[in-house]
């Protein structure tokens, strides 16, 4: 296999031979694959094996790979410039599109990633409030800046960091953390610091710990807190965002936030983050206000007509929204169906286009109930996954994307290699 081959190669000038920890396999063993190309909804090896994508790069390509309209548009951009560093019509195109899309959305500033994004909405916040502390859940993953990575999922929790090494404790003592879900530790860590919480920040839909659903009433019960004690709520939707619904979390759940991160789809591929809210708040950012934020490479040319084409797409057909519910339900059927058939503990949890399975006997509600899942059925079920051609994400504590570019043959060939893998 030449993935083995270029692996070796790779660890030794890059770090574990991976520039993001979530693609080295570490907790399902083995070498990553390294790809080639891709096409739709599959992707193709440097050995020309073809794989049926549930990761999508990890959410971005909803439409799927290399889809005609965003190359076409890609190819335009290049020539007429790949960067100015200078303002350009084409963001302000995506950012009128999106406070279109969005609900909530005044203002919006682009940056290069979902990092980028949630890390400048947290200065943001505290600017705007004149406070430091903010309340954020075990399980969630903001991205890889310092304040967040107190008890994060996605790649924290698959390499079970527990102490973040380089992150001086004065830096997170305003981090604090709960379990999510529960109504009542959050409520309480608000009456513990009255008057000192400046923001929580929550992934409507928790991604990054698999899929997990919100309990009924949580998320207006964050929005109330914020209410009752002048904090700003900030969703993180750099998952959920263009791909739950066209608005995103906040119009599928009909909460209003106070800020909105975004990041994966709205770049269709290329490297783009955002945040955007009200006008009030967003107005205290740089060069209109004292809160600073900044970049050289942000609202590059190439990642805005990437995204531009996307949203685009989404935005003029909304039922695929409807029609990737679907699949991805048609996918839960199936691989329950077969699961059910052996003596397996299983959880699937599933909203929209984003699915999960935990090997575990317990409800999947918050990140202790997701750490109860059985690696070795994981890391074996993974693996034979891989042999029978479905490239699935190398982790429990990371969700499945579908893409539009899936039909149903391929749905039923996923389901099939999943009765062949279990
Ligand atoms: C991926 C992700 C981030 C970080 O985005 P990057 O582009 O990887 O920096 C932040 N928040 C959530 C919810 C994410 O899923």
């Amino acid at each position: 296999m030449l993935s083995n081959k270029l692996f070796e190669e790779a660890q030794q000038y890059i770090p574990g031979g991976v520039n993001s920890p979530v693609r080295a396999f570490l907790q399902v063993g083995g070498t990553p694959v390294f790809m080639k190309s891709a096409k739709g909804a599959y992707l193709f090896d440097v050995d020309g094996k073809k794989y049926i994508d549930y990761i999508n790069s990890w959410g971005p390509m909803i439409v799927g790979h290399s889809h005609p309209k965003v190359v076409e548009a890609l190819k335009q951009q290049a020539e007429q410039a790949v960067s100015f560093g200078a303002p350009t019509e084409q963001e302000t195109m995506l950012a009128k599109l999106i406070t279109q899309m969005v609900p909530n959305i005044d203002l919006i500033r682009f940056v290069n990633s979902g990092t980028e994004a949630c890390m400048s909405a947290l200065r943001l916040a505290r600017g705007y409030t004149n406070r430091s502390k903010f309340i954020k859940f075990e399980g969630h993953y903001h991205g890889h800046s310092d304040a967040f990575l107190k008890k994060a999922g996605s790649g924290v929790a698959t390499l079970n960091i527990k102490v973040n090494a380089g992150i001086p404790a004065s830096v997170v003592a305003d981090t604090l953390v709960t379990s999510f879900n529960d109504f009542e530790s959050v409520e309480t860590l608000f009456r513990e610091n009255e008057s000192e919480i400046a923001a929580v920040i929550v992934e409507p839909v928790p991604g990054n710990m698999g899929c997990v659903i919100p309990k009924p009433g949580y998320l207006q019960h964050l929005r109330n807190l914020c209410n009752k004690y002048g904090a700003v709520l900030i969703f993180d939707e750099v998952m959920t965002g263009f791909r739950l619904a066209r608005g995103g979390a906040q119009e599928l759940f009909n909460i209003q936030a106070d800020l909105v991160t975004f990041g994966k789809v709205i770049g269709g591929g290329l490297p783009v983050g955002a945040f955007g809210g009200k006008k009030e708040i967003m107005s205290k950012i740089a060069p209109l206000g004292d809160v600073y934020q900044a970049g050289t490479l942000s609202g590059n040319p190439l990642a805005m007509v990437a995204g531009y084409t996307t949203l685009s797409m989404l935005n003029e057909n909304p039922q695929i929204f409807g029609s990737l519910q679907k699949k991805t339900e048609y996918l839960e059927i199936g691989i329950r169906e077969v699961l059910s058939k052996k003596n397996l503990p299983f959880t699937i949890n599933r909203i929209g286009s984003m699915i999960s399975i935990h090997f575990c006997s317990n409800e999947v509600t918050d990140f202790v109930s997701a750490s109860a899942g059985n690696n070795e059925i994981f890391k074996n079920f993974f693996h034979k996954m891989l042999l029978n051609g479905v490239y699935l994400p190398p982790s429990p504590f990371e969700t499945w994307f579908l893409s539009d570019a899936l039909t149903y043959q391929d749905l039923d060939e996923t389901i099939q290699a999943c009765q062949k893998s279990i």
